[in-house]
C-alpha cells in the first residue's frame, strides 16, 4: 500500500502531483488533522483536461477484455486492501468502521458490475424499410464513448460514489476527471491508486482535490469536457447546470425521503426499517428517511415504538465496533442541524426523543406535529432527524409526500397490493420501495430522482448508458 507516502498528492493524468498550496483534511471526531492533500488550481484542472485529451483517446482504443481485465483488478486491490480502504472512510467521514466496511464492500461490488457490464454495450439492428421506400437498406446503431467525463461527488459516500462514476467511464472507453469532495478527498485518492495498480494507462484517469468553487467553473464549462456527472446538493447542482452549457448532465442530487406506513403495515418492520433508514451514516444519505406519514389507527404504537427503537442508537467514537451512529460531518452542519430542529419547536414542533448536539455530534431525533411548510419539512436536513406526521389514509399520506420539491425514493408499508399500486402510481419518486423504507438500495438497479432531485440514472449500466451516446449505421444496398 502506497497510499501513505502519496497521500500529499493528487492523481493527475496518472502522475502523483504535489503542491504548496494545501486542503488539509480532518477527522469529524475529534478535529485531529489526518493529513493535507493538494489544493488545485486552474492551471492543474486544463492541465487534467490537456491529460484526458490524449487519454479518451487511449481509452476508446483499449480492447473491451483490456478494460474488463483492468476494472476486475482494480476490484482486487480494493479487496485485498479492504482495511486500509474502510479505515480511510471511517477517519476521513462521519461513518463507524462498520458502515464504512459496508460501503468497501460495495465498491467492490459496483467495479465488479462495471467490468461485467463492459461486454453487454451492445446496439440493435433497425429496420429501415418499415418506410415505404427505403426498401433494400440495412443498419444498426451502436453505442460509442461520450468522450472526457468531469465527475464531481459528494463527502458522504466518498468511495463507492466515485466508483460508480469511474467503473462505468472506464468500462464504456471514455476518460474521466474526478473532483472529490474537499472533506473527504482520500478514498477518492485510494481508488486512483487501485487503478493505478491495475495497469490503467496514464491520462485516463485524474483525481485532482481542490476546492469546488473555485475550480469547479473551468472543469464544468470547459468545451472539451462532454459529460459532468454530479452528485450532490441541489443548490451546487442547479448551479453547475446553468454553467455547463452544452454537454450531457448527469445529476444525483438530494432528498427528504418519505416513508408511508399504513393500517394493515407490520409495525415491527416499519419501526425498524425505519429507524435505520433515518439514522444510518448519521442521517446524511440522499435516501435517508425524513417524513414518515402513519395512518390515525396506528399512530400511536408507531409513535412509542419508533421512539424506543432510536432510544436505543449508541452514538460515540467511530473506531467502536458497538458504535450505531458517529458524528456529522463537521461541527457547523451540526449546527446547522440543531438551528433547523430549534427553528421547528418555536413552531409548536414537540420533541419525542434527541435534539442534544456535542460539537459535531447530533443526537438520533424525532419531532412530531411540524408544520408542513417549515424549512425542516420541505427542504433536505442531511441529518439524524426524522418527522412523524399522522394521517388519515393513503390519499392523504401521498399528497403530503409530494408536495415538496424533491423526489428520490419512497416506502410504503402495506400488505394491500391494491393501496401498493396506487403509491407507486402517485408517487412523484424515482424508486419505490414496498414494505421497505425509501433507503434500500443496490448498484445494479437504475437509481436517480425527479424534480430537484436530479436528471438521468446511476447504476452501473444505467450509467454506462448515460455515458454512451447511440451511433446509426446505415447501408443502402441500391
Ligand atoms: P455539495 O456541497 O453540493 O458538494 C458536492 C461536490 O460539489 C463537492 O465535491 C464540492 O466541492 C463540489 N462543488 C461545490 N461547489 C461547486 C461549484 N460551484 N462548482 C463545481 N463543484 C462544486 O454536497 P455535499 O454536502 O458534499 O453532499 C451532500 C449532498 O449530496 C446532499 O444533498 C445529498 O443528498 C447529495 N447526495 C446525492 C446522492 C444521489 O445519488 N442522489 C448521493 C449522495 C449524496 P468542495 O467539497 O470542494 O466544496
Amino acid at each position: 500500500m502506497m497510499l501513505t507516502e502519496k497521500r500529499k498528492k493528487m492523481f493527475l493524468g496518472g502522475r502523483w502531483v504535489e503542491k504548496d498550496e494545501v486542503i488539509h483534511v480532518y477527522d469529524p471526531q475529534d478535529n485531529a488533522i489526518i493529513t493535507t492533500v493538494p489544493k488545485a488550481s486552474e492551471a492543474d484542472i486544463l492541465a487534467a483536461i490537456e491529460a484526458a485529451e490524449e487519454g479518451v483517446k487511449i481509452a476508446g482504443n483499449m480492447p473491451v477484455h483490456e478494460r474488463i481485465s483492468i476494472i476486475n483488478k482494480a476490484a482486487d486491490y480494493v479487496e485485498e486492501h479492504r482495511a486500509i480502504f474502510a479505515e480511510t472512510i471511517a477517519r476521513e467521514g462521519s461513518k463507524t468502521i462498520t458502515e464504512a466496511r459496508g460501503e468497501v464492500v460495495r465498491c467492490i461490488n459496483t467495479l465488479r458490475l462495471s467490468a461485467e457490464e463492459a461486454r453487454r454495450i451492445i446496439g440493435e439492428t433497425i429496420s429501415f424499410d418499415q418506410m415505404p421506400g427505403h426498401e433494400n437498406r440495412v443498419g444498426y446503431y451502436y453505442r460509442f464513448p461520450i468522450g472526457i467525463i468531469a465527475a464531481i461527488t459528494p463527502f458522504n459516500d466518498p468511495l463507492n460514489l466515485v466508483a460508480h462514476k469511474v467503473g462505468p467511464a472506464i468500462a464504456s472507453g471514455n476518460a474521466i476527471i474526478v473532483k472529490p469532495a474537499s472533506l473527504t478527498p482520500l478514498s477518492g485518492l485510494l481508488l486512483a491508486e487501485a487503478f493505478e495498480a491495475a495497469g490503467l494507462p496514464e491520462k485516463v484517469l485524474s483525481v485532482v482535490t481542490g476546492s469546488g468553487r473555485e475550480i469547479g467553473d473551468i472543469l464544468v464549462t470547459h468545451p472539451s469536457i462532454r459529460m459532468v456527472s454530479f452528485t450532490g446538493g441541489m443548490e451546487t447542482g442547479e448551479k453547475i447546470a446553468k454553467k455547463a452549457g452544452l454537454k450531457k448532465l448527469s445529476m444525483e442530487l438530494g432528498s427528504n425521503s418519505p416513508a408511508i406506513v399504513l393500517q394493515d403495515a407490520n409495525i415491527d418492520d416499519a419501526v425498524s426499517s425505519c429507524v435505520a433508514g433515518a439514522f444510518g451514516a448519521v442521517g446524511q444519505n440522499c435516501i435517508g428517511v425524513q417524513r414518515i406519514f402513519i395512518e390515525t389507527s396506528q399512530f400511536n404504537e408507531f409513535v412509542r415504538k419508533f421512539v424506543k427503537e432510536t432510544k436505543k442508537y449508541k452514538t460515540g467514537n467511530k473506531k467502536d465496533e458497538t458504535t450505531d451512529m458517529g458524528p456529522l460531518i463537521s461541527k457547523r452542519e451540526a449546527i446547522r442541524v440543531e438551528e433547523w430542529v430549534n427553528e421547528a419547536l418555536e413552531e409548536n414542533a414537540i420533541l419525542l426523543t434527541g435534539g442534544k448536539r456535542d460539537d459535531a455530534f447530533y443526537t438520533p431525533t424525532v419531532l412530531m406535529n411540524v408544520a408542513a411548510d417549515a424549512r425542516i419539512a420541505t427542504e433536505e436536513i442531511f441529518g439524524p432527524v426524522v418527522l412523524l406526521f399522522e394521517v388519515e389514509n393513503l390519499t392523504e399520506a401521498i399528497e403530503k409526500a409530494n408536495q415538496v420539491n424533491y423526489g428520490l425514493q419512497a416506502g410504503i408499508f402495506t400488505k394491500d397490493i391494491n393501496l401498493a399500486f396506487q403509491a407507486i402510481q402517485q408517487l412523484e419518486v424515482g424508486g419505490i420501495m414496498v414494505n421497505d423504507s425509501s433507503d434500500y438500495r443496490i448498484d445494479s438497479m437504475p437509481f436517480g430522482g425527479v424534480k430537484g432531485s436530479g436528471l438521468g440514472r446511476e447504476g452501473v449500466i444505467y450509467t454506462i448508458q448515460e455515458m454512451t451516446e447511440p451511433k446509426v449505421v446505415h447501408f443502402n444496398l441500391g
